[in-house]
């Protein structure tokens, strides 16, 4: 689903070029769940920006779900990305004025849902998540892990193949953030695949596969034997 081959990125840091992730290559496949872990500055972020379509490498080629990343215009991107990605971030990234079910509706407004099916939708996903008693709520009425449930119902409105999360635990106390992690298996156990960013091996360890990140090169990739529902 997703190959990554021979990626590089560099940014230019007044009059020095870093080189952010060197020579890439990196194949998920559908249905896997991947921790990336790595140091500060090591690439992690860059990366996740180019699988999620949000920058693209200088040199190498990614394809995702048959489609060739780098050849496409801004506008193209933009619609492979609302369709395919789900974000969530540490620091959840909700609309604090908006109900949470507004919250979960807002990413549909661009489909081709109707209000009526937006709204019902927005529902689903937020019984499925827990939290379908609280629609009316807004994020500040919310603990830190029920705004993250939000953040992921958010992030699966528009029923995309990958949900990309950085630091999704990094703001949660440790009983939210192993709540968070039993979420993500439930959702890669029924077909989604899902890659994240952390620091905590505690964390990482949910994910089937660990890849660890140094100084802009991938240093250990290793698949745990008891893979799900991969292929
Ligand atoms: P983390 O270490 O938690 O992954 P970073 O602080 O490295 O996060 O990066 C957060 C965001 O800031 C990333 O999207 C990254 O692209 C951007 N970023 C990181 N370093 C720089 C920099 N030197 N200048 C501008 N943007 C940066
Ligand atoms: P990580 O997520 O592992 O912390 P990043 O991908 O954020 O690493 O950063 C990798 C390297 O690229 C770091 O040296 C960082 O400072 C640099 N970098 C990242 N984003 C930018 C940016 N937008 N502008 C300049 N430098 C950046």
């Amino acid at each position: 689903m997703i190959t990554l081959t021979d990626i590089s990125k560099l940014y230019q840091n007044g009059a020095v070029e870093v080189t952010a992730i060197k020579q890439i290559s990196l194949n998920i496949k559908k249905g896997e769940f991947v921790s990336i872990m790595g140091p500060s500055g090591s690439g992690k972020s860059t990366l996740m920006n180019i699988i999620g379509c949000l920058d693209t490498q200088d040199s190498g080629s990614y394809e995702l779900d048959g489609i060739q990343i780098e050849s496409l215009q801004e506008k193209e991107l933009d619609r492979v990305r609302n369709q395919k990605i789900g974000f969530i971030f540490q620091s959840f990234n909700l609309l604090p004025k908006q109900t949470i079910l507004r919250n979960v509706e807002l990413p549909m407004i661009y489909g081709l849902y109707s209000r009526k099916e937006r709204v019902e939708r927005a529902q689903l996903l937020l019984d499925k998540v827990g939290l379908g008693d609280r629609i009316k709520n807004r994020p500040n009425e919310l603990s830190g892990g029920q705004r993250q449930r939000v953040a992921i119902a958010r992030a699966l409105a528009m029923n995309p193949s990958i949900l990309l999360a950085d630091e999704p635990t990094g703001n949660l106390d440790t009983a939210s953030a192993a709540d968070i992690m039993h979420l993500f298996s439930q959702l890669n156990e029924e077909g989604t695949t899902v890659i994240l960013v952390t620091h905590d091996p505690q964390i990482a360890d949910y994910g089937t596969r660990i890849v660890l990140f140094g100084d802009g090169e991938i240093r250990s990739d290793v698949r745990k034997t008891h893979d799900r529902n991969v292929g």
